[in-house]
């Protein structure tokens, strides 16, 4: 076997693999640290062993052990986003196949990507802070050195000392709790996960956390203040498990618990085994269950491979919702996949090969390189094949069987293939027909387009088409009874339809929403898209609408188009990104740093910014160059407001920085520039 290489991962898991993790957490509300304590139990693929690398990012390491021993380490230099190797020599050789534990005692940076410290204000209840991780892709080497690549699977223990009004919940079997023996104001509790499992599925949470029992294997977990909501909101949990259950193979995880984060949360959910996170804006989790089989079970080897988790799972995903409704649903849900596809690839550039089903990933950022494409270039490549190789049944009966072959494994795109190929080995000839190069290795829309079943979709292309032609003296056409005949799928699918096209006049939008009343529906699919038709039509009323939404939910899906349109917009250009600057502190860092790159921050986005400090009628722009890797500020001092003398703005000055952290702060910090303070007293950073 070829070894494995991941163009995302610093540790050298060819020379040795992590078998298991056992986790001490201390989780420090007031310093934003956890400190922390892990025993890997490695295994040596190799005779003389006698070093290894784990990736790290942000960590301050105190001391390794081998078998109790003291052991030499030294952190390498830090890669611009792979984090630094911490490279551990052992005081003795190991031969091919023996185990040493490797015991590191560290803490994590206040700033660690994985880990999101909330305030008391940030929560539903507001009286207690909440922490919250998402590791995926490659941010588990900020809460703990380890193997940070999907192609190690390990089990692990914790025991998570909290304050004790906190409780903390993790990616695992629930084993019990007790006083910590060392600290009688706190908690320690314990878990055990007993299912071999990559690094990107160890998440913790922590907070003033409450639950309900939901179903024979279901709780669901959030803030008091939400939890009968969302014990009422996934009622349907449990017939969801069964139905997958009957596709893909037992459920091998025990427990299927759901946790309900705050509204920063980037993702709509995370399918952390055991304990799904949630955001509060979701509305099915069909998805998340189906990853206990594609994605947790069968795990994609490398991040280049991770279609295979997701494309996969919306596969399985909309099989569900087939089995639940009926196949005219999974049919639209497929059709919709489709366009939101062409959505997804027409943000980035032409012919990025970003877009590739399978994209090469090396000195790529795996967050920058986070889109729909490998969920529906995926679905589209496997529904395509369905139709090719006899329909759903026959198809979903090799994927059960995919499941099983690689079951508690990791795999490539090949593995796939080569299974594809071994199953259906009798259609051979029809398999060699596919342009797998034009799937998988070129970038923009598939090759070919599959058919759908347009039954439900007919009503809200032809609602689509009636607004599109209308002049203004149909408008009076339109009524209330246009949407009651639509599902709230169907609202979703018509507004869609309406966002690749042209934007409709503003005449149109203002009657849409006389007659639909679009403004008033909470169901956050429906009044995202609504709000991305208004504000493309340059609707201004809805423009506060849009930043409302943008602003107080953090989950990506929504956020990033919002801020997008709102950019485009010209008029609010300048509102766009200082609404985005006063926010920036308070969002996930994930979100921030790719809301940064929609809004061209590397090209210097505060070129067009300007703020003002009325207290000293000084106003001031600066401007960020980058310069090779360094950023800098080489203007600021803007325009100096009547009764203030221009000689104390200063000279121009320059501030020079790696990092985008420091950006934030050479800009906004006082201390480095004192004239033009900050962004004025609006500025809440
Ligand atoms: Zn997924």
């Amino acid at each position: 076997m070829a070894p494995v290489t991941d163009p995302s991962s610093l540790a050298s898991f060819s020379k040795c693999v992590t078998k298991h993790l056992n986790l001490r957490f201390h989780v420090d509300f007031d310093s934003h640290v956890i400190k922390g304590n892990v025993a890997l139990t490695i295994e040596a693929l190799e005779d003389k062993f006698s070093s290894m690398i784990l990736d790290t990012k942000d960590l301050k390491i105190n001391k390794v052990t081998a078998n109790g021993q003291d052991a030499k380490f030294t952190l390498g230099t830090a890669h611009s986003f792979n984090g630094s190797p911490l490279e551990i020599t052992l005081p003795f050789e190991l031969s091919r196949g023996q185990h040493v534990i490797i015991e590191v005692s560290y803490e994590t940076s206040p700033q660690a990507f994985a880990l999101q410290w909330l305030t008391p204000e940030q929560t539903a209840g507001k009286k207690h802070p909440y922490l919250f991780s998402q590791c995926q892709a490659t941010h588990c080497r900020t809460m703990v050195p380890c193997q940070d690549t999907p192609s190690v699977k390990h089990t692990y223990y914790a025991q998570v000392s909290v304050p004790k009004e906190l409780v903390a919940v993790m990616s695992a079997v629930r084993d019990g709790q007790e006083a910590d023996p060392k600290d009688s104001s706190r908690t320690i509790y314990r878990f055990r996960q007993a299912v071999a499992m990559p690094s990107y599925l160890i998440a913790i949470v922590v907070g003033a956390l409450e639950s309900r029992e939901i179903g024979p294997r279901t709780r669901v977990w959030s803030e008091k203040e939400l939890v009968d909501l969302a014990a009422y909101e996934f009622a349907e949990t449990e017939t969801m498990l069964k139905t997958a259950e009957q596709l893909a193979g037992p459920y091998v995880w025990g427990q299927y618990d759901l946790l309900v984060l705050p509204p920063s949360f980037p993702y709509g959910a995370m399918e952390n085994p055991c304990l799904t996170f949630a955001s509060p804006t979701l509305l099915v989790i069909a998805h998340e269950i189906s990853h206990s089989w594609t994605g947790n079970l069968v795990t994609n080897k490398t991040w280049e491979h991770f279609w295979l988790n997701e494309g996969l799972t919306v596969y399985l995903e909309r099989m569900i919702a087939g089995r639940m409704f009926n196949e005219p649903f999974r049919q639209f849900k497929a059709m919709g996949g489709w366009k939101e596809l062409q959505d997804s690839i027409n943000t980035f550039e032409t012919k990025s090969p970003l877009t590739n089903l399978v994209p090469d990933l090396s000195e790529v950022n795996t967050d920058e390189a986070f889109s729909l494409v490998p969920y529906e270039k995926g679905f589209a490549l496997l529904y395509h094949l369905e139709e090719l190789l006899g329909g759903p049944e026959v198809f979903m009966g090799f994927i059960k069987s995919y499941i099983q072959m690689f079951a508690y494994s990791s795999v490539t795109t090949d593995d796939w293939k080569n299974y594809l190929y071994t199953y259906f080995k009798d259609k051979v000839d029809i398999l060699n027909k596919v342009d797998w190069n034009g799937w998988m290795h070129t970038p923009g829309m598939p090759p070919v387009k599959p058919q759908y079943d347009t039954t439900l979709a007919d009503a809200c292309i032809a609602l689509c088409k009636r607004w599109i032609k209308a002049s203004k003296a149909d408008l009076s056409s339109f009524s209330a009874a246009d949407l009651q005949k639509l599902s709230s799928h169907q609202v979703i699918e018509f507004l869609a339809l309406l966002l690749p096209e042209d934007p409709i006049p503003l005449s149109h939008v203002k009657r849409m929403q006389e007659v639909y009343n679009l403004n008033a529906v909470k169901n956050s699919e429906i009044r995202f898209r609504w709000l991305r038709v208004c504000v493309r039509a340059k609707w201004e009323e809805a423009v506060p609408l849009a930043f409302q939404m943008a602003t107080e939910q953090g989950r990506m899906k929504f956020t990033r188009p919002l801020f997008r349109e709102l950019y485009n917009f010209d008029k609010y250009r300048e509102q766009t990104v200082s609404t985005f600057l006063k926010c920036r502190s308070a969002m996930h860092s994930v979100t921030a740093t790719l809301v940064a790159k929609d809004l061209k921050e590397d090209e210097g986005f505060l070129d067009t910014v300007s703020s003002q400090d009325n207290s000293r009628g000084v106003r001031w722009a600066v401007r960020i160059e980058q310069r090779k890797q360094k950023l800098a500020v080489i203007r600021w001092a803007e325009q100096v407001w009547p009764g203030v003398p221009s000689d104390s703005l200063g000279d121009d000055r320059m501030y020079e920085s790696t990092a985008a952290e420091d950006r934030h702060t050479m800009l906004f910090d006082r201390r480095d520039i004192d004239v033009g303070s900050g962004c004025g007293s609006s500025c809440s950073i």
